[in-house]
């Protein structure tokens, strides 16, 4: 199935390009994808929801049969091709699946480690034999799967490991060493490990527990996501078959970055779903929870919030399936491994800014959720408490945030120098154009036309501030971390907004229209105040003073009444009691 995008695109071109339309939005989704949907929901709400305290009892024999479960309905096998037992689906529907599971931080946990990380490394990387051997078993949860990167010592490092693994003279590996924080690590059957072949070459194996030498350590003791498992892996002197290396020797960081990249891009999902849930949760909490006489929801304060809970997971969810469509559009139906690694590669920028995005969206709305709650937000009796605990994790794994920040300015300025996306010579086109006289303006008049041309003023000001960083810092640009960060800043706005008010526009408006214009007025505050910043910081003198001469002419969004617009959204949260996109 595809998902009808016959666009190839690339990765980060909606930057520097007008963007190409129409997108996938969630307003496009097949009769076979809300088939999926409802499938998951029905799960999750059914049989996930109700097992919660059980799992996070560390009943892992249900943790285990729910991953079954899972499978049954064929939810591990989206992504994965016939012949190894999957249900060979776009990404759009691992998207949907996802987002399903998201509404059970804990399980979502359990199902991510599985199917993003034990799946996509085979499906990517793996042999013919591993692949028959290792990815049916998964994608019918006979067998659990997990993902070994970490170390104490060596998270954002991950380069850094001291696993070892020593050649021996019959093409076997002897491998030892130590993982930290490994989700399913308690139950799991089957771990991808990375370690570094004769101390040097950084190499992924595939290790099942039943070889001797594997164990695991005791379940950590943490904030949240108490339902999922987390352990240390330790191996001593692991005998690994030579047909168990996967991928090349030497070569394991593009098999633990790729993944990353796929990782990432599904925590998005989970936490959009996520934050849907606690929306509707919310909202049903403001109508029945009164006040001085009257219902929560009816303060205005209240609405706000309701408002804007439901407006920045718009943005994200625009985002997200944009994102997918993109990548489905450059797959068009392919499930080879090659295809599927080039497409990760290539949205690597987008996953980077989805996690970002999505995982900080997601903590806002359970903070909110929690003061809509009150007192009660802060017991155990209501399900707030627990979604705030377990959601803080979303900007620690799968690449810190401050690590996926970097990625994406950085991602950016790699391809310009490579040539394969023309940056500089947009950035250099956009500094004459600033630095030369004004043109009239031309205000067109359709919907949204006061948002677009604020999106276009926001792409003019990401790439004045990477062009001008790239200028400036040459090599050295990846020390310069505050502006760095400040430009993934920018860089994340611009693709919230504009995905929204394309979502919007093909959505034809309504309350649409009324949440991307809210995204876009506020993030046009932001891009300016972080321009601003990153600018001071590069030039001084007359070039600083020319340089905030042309932010101020470029940003100048009109003014917006976006407490009207809030008002209209919050009447629809609150009316319906439920995220109302
Ligand atoms: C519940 C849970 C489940 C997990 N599951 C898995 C799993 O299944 N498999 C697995 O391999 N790992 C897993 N992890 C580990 C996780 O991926 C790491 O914790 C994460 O990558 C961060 O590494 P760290 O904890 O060593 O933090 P550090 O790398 O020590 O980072 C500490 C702080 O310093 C910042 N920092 C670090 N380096 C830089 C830099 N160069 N520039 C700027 N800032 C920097 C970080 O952003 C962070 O704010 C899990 C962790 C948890 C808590």
């Amino acid at each position: 199935m595809t998902t009808h995008m016959q666009t190839i695109a690339r990765g980060g071109q909606w930057l520097i390009e007008e963007a190409a339309e129409p997108v996938f939005t969630p307003e496009r989704l097949t009769e076979e994808h809300k088939l999926i949907r409802q499938t998951a929901e029905e799960f999750v709400a059914a049989e996930v929801l109700p097992a919660l305290d059980r799992l996070e009892q560390k009943d892992w024999t249900l943790a285990r049969a729910l991953v079954k479960r899972s499978g049954d309905l064929g939810l591990l096998g989206t992504d994965v091709p016939e012949a190894y037992g999957g249900v060979e689906l776009d990404k759009v529907s691992s998207i949907v699946v996802g987002e399903a599971v998201g509404r059970s931080a804990s399980f979502a946990t359990t199902f991510g480690a599985q199917t993003g990380l034990a799946v996509t490394p085979l499906l990517c990387f793996g042999t013919e034999d591993q692949k028959q051997r290792y990815l049916p078993g998964l994608v019918t949860g006979d067998i659990v799967g997990a993902y070994a990167l970490s170390e104490s010592g060596s998270g954002s490092d991950a380069l850094g490991a001291k696993a070892r693994a020593v050649r021996q003279p019959d093409g076997t590996f002897l491998l030892s060493g130590e993982k930290m924080w490994i989700t399913n690590g308690g139950f799991a059957d089957l771990f991808i490990v990375f370690a570094k072949v004769d101390g040097e070459h950084f190499t992924a194996f595939l290790i099942e527990r039943s070889f001797p030498g594997v164990s695991s350590g005791q379940e950590e003791h943490k904030l949240g996501l108490h339902g999922s498992s987390t352990t240390p892996l330790v191996m001593q002197e692991v005998q690994v078959p030579a047909a168990n290396v996967l991928g090349d020797v030497g070569r394991g960081h593009k098999v633990a970055f790729n993944v990353l990249n796929y990782g990432r891009f599904k925590l998005a999902a989970m936490c959009s779903g996520g934050a849907r849930g606690a929306v509707a949760e919310a909202a049903g909490y403001a109508a029945q929870r009164r006040q001085f006489g009257q219902p929560i929801a009816t303060f205005g304060a209240i609405r706000h919030k309701l408002a804007e809970i439901a407006i920045r997971e718009y943005a994200v969810e625009a985002m997200l399936y944009r994102t997918a469509g993109l990548i489905d559009g450059t797959l068009q139906g392919s499930h080879e491994s090659g295809a599927m690694l080039s497409a990760l590669e290539e949205f690597a920028i987008e996953a980077s800014i989805l996690k970002v995005a999505a995982s900080e969206m997601l903590d806002f709305v359970l903070d909110e959720n929690v003061q809509i709650h009150g007192g009660n937000g802060f017991v155990k009796d209501y399900p707030a408490e627990r979604h705030y605990r377990d959601a803080r994790v979303n900007r620690i794994f799968e690449g810190t945030n401050e690590i996926n920040r970097l990625l994406v300015p950085g991602m950016l300025a790699r391809r310009a120098v490579k040539g394969g996306l023309p940056l500089i010579a947009a950035a250099r086109k956009i500094q004459d154009e600033l630095l030369s006289p004004a043109p009239a303006e031309q205000p067109g008049d359709g919907p949204l036309e006061q948002e677009r041309r604020t999106i276009a003023g926001m792409k003019k000001v990401a790439l004045m501030v990477l062009g001008t960083a790239m200028q400036t810092y040459g090599d050295t640009l990846g020390d310069e971390q505050e502006v760095l960060s400040g430009a993934a800043d920018i860089i994340i706005d611009v693709y919230a907004a504009e995905s929204a008010v394309l979502r919007a526009a093909q959505a034809a408006g309504g309350l649409h229209a009324e949440a991307a214009a809210v995204i876009v007025n506020d993030a046009a505050g932001r891009v300016e105040i972080a321009a601003r910043n990153a600018l001071a910081a590069m030039a001084d003198g007359d070039t600083r003073r020319t340089l905030l001469a042309a932010l101020r002419r470029v940003m100048k969004p009109a003014p917006v009444n976006t407490v009207a617009l809030r008002r209209r959204i919050a009447d629809a949260v609150a009316g319906q009691k439920r995220y109302p996109f």
